[in-house]
């Protein structure tokens, strides 16, 4: 590849200024490792463009110098795919500072942003409009619209309204040699040619910078209920979904299962939690919304709950009968990942599988790996109205979490094998990233593999966007 004339680092401080191009080991720090901390890369600058041109022309001079860019939002992936490798060659290109929601357009019902807005002030800038923005999950706070875009992620509304890619009709993309596609439409209809967007969406950075996206907007809900309910068992909860979602239909919000071992877990590291329902083994936490203000949704999730309560799928169950209720059962469910970051380093396994197929799946999976290893602690939680488990392992009472994570090729063997024998997948919504690579290549089908390859090739022909990821 051709060296421009002038160095590397002049250019990028040209383009951004010098105070947007950090390099010193302590100040690039936060940026070079993970949220689990799992894994700890070096950079030779973190570069903070603050507009699509400013990406584009770092884009640019990064194509001149060869030098590849590791795009960054919030930094909350969980598979690594925003932390720079160690060899210390990469840019890491932080973009928080494309901070702003261009349009919000109240009668087409889609806001314009960039990708840079944390999750948490694009939800806001909507409710401010009127309107809701659904995506949600629990790094809300830290993770950025774009970060979210490109890993295409889930969180607890996804029964309801789809995949973070169902909720995106127009994006704005700087290319690998720094062109920019202005896709910024926002059109619910649009059936010119292949849809390019769809590629950007879930590709964690490795086809494209997303700068700015059109997002769907919808009304918000007037009336909602929130219910805790201790189930017999994952069979039950199954039976459960299907009776609320008969009783409710598209008003079933979430419907998240939680093992008692999580509440315990996530009540010692924080003690103010509450523990709504002792004594069980596991749970479902509900959200059902009504965007009319007289719904009677209410009533028909205590009917429902009742039928299941008599039918003796249902245990026991509290509806939150406030707001504040009910945010205090989302915080427990929502303060899971980060008690098990407090506890120490776990296995994580992000699977989903057909519904029908998940306690099937528990069980086998737990015959195995308490045959492979011994005491091994069950941290099981997820959306269980999306067939997405977040199927976590910690080590046994006694066993340094240290030594228990040397076992994780192994314990990911059974886990993988058994959710493919059952027609799952190895990544329901966190991505591939660095960490999942390995399970590419070996349940992905050869041919599905490589088109992915030359799709990487057509778009990014000279290895420039997040090398070393997803593929
Ligand atoms: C406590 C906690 C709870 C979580 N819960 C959920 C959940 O319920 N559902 C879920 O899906 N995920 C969840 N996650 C994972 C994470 O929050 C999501 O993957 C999120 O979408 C990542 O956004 P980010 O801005 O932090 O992206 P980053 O971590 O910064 O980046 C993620 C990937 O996207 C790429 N990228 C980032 N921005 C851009 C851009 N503008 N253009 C191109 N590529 C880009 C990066 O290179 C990387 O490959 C959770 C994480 C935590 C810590």
């Amino acid at each position: 590849m051709a060296e421009s004339a002038a160095p590397l680092m002049t250019s990028l401080q040209a383009i951004v200024g010098d105070f947007h191009v950090i390099t010193s080991a302590v100040d690039t720090a936060p940026y070079v490792t993970d949220w689990r901390e799992r894994y700890r890369g070096q950079a030779r600058a973190v570069v903070r463009p603050g507009s699509t041109a400013e990406v584009a022309a770092v884009a640019r001079v990064c194509a001149e110098h060869g030098v590849p860019i590791v795009p960054q939002g919030g930094n909350t992936g969980l598979c690594g795919g925003a932390t720079p490798h160690a060899g210390g060659d990469e840019i890491v290109m932080q973009l928080s500072r494309l901070n702003r929601v261009r349009d919000i357009d109240t009668e087409n019902a889609t806001m314009t942003v960039e990708a840079g807005v944390p999750l948490a002030a694009v939800q806001h800038a909507a409710a401010e409009a009127g309107l809701l923005l659904p995506l949600s999950l629990a790094a809300e706070g830290s993770c950025a619209i774009g970060g979210n875009l490109s890993t295409n992620a889930g969180g607890t509304a996804v029964l309801r309204y789809g995949n973070a890619r169902e909720l995106v009709l127009g994006l704005e993309i700087v290319l690998a040699d720094g062109r920019v596609w202005d896709g910024l439409r926002g059109l619910r209809k649009d059936n010119t040619g292949y849809d390019l967007k769809q590629l950007f969406l879930g590709s964690e950075g490795t086809l494209g910078i997303i700068t700015a996206a059109v997002l769907k907007l919808f009304p918000r809900p007037q009336t909602s209920a929130t219910a805790w309910v201790a189930v017999k068992d994952v069979a039950a909860a199954v039976r459960l979904l299907g009776v609320v979602r008969q009783a409710l239909g598209d008003r079933l919000t979430g419907f998240e299962l939680i093992s008692a071992d999580c509440v315990t877990l996530t009540r010692a590291q924080f003690r103010a939690l509450p523990d709504p329902l002792p004594g069980h083994h596991w749970y479902v936490l509900l959200q059902a919304d009504d965007a009319s203000a007289n719904s009677p949704l209410l009533a028909q999730v205590e009917a429902a709950l009742a039928d299941c309560l008599s039918d003796e799928l249902a245990r026991d169950a509290v509806i939150a009968q406030s707001e504040a209720q009910a945010a205090e059962l989302w915080n427990l469910r929502e303060h899971i990942s980060e008690a098990q970051k407090r506890e120490g380093p776990n296995m994580k396994h992000d699977i989903s599988l057909p519904v029908s197929r998940i306690a099937a799946f528990l069980a086998r999976a737990k015959e195995a790996l308490d045959t492979a290893l011994p005491g091994v602690r069950y941290v099981v939680f997820g959306h269980l109205g999306d067939g997405n488990l977040h199927y976590n392992l910690s080590a046994p009472v006694g066993v340094p979490s240290s030594t228990f994570i040397e076992q994780t090729s192994r314990a990911n063997r059974i886990v993988y094998d058994l959710v493919a024998e059952l027609g799952g997948s190895f990544s329901a919504e966190h991505g591939v990233g660095q960490m999942k690579r390995t399970e590419m290549e070996r349940y992905k089908a050869p041919i599905e593999l490589e088109l992915m390859r030359r799709m990487k090739r057509a778009l990014d022909p000279h290895g420039i966007l997040n090398p070393g990821k997803v593929l």
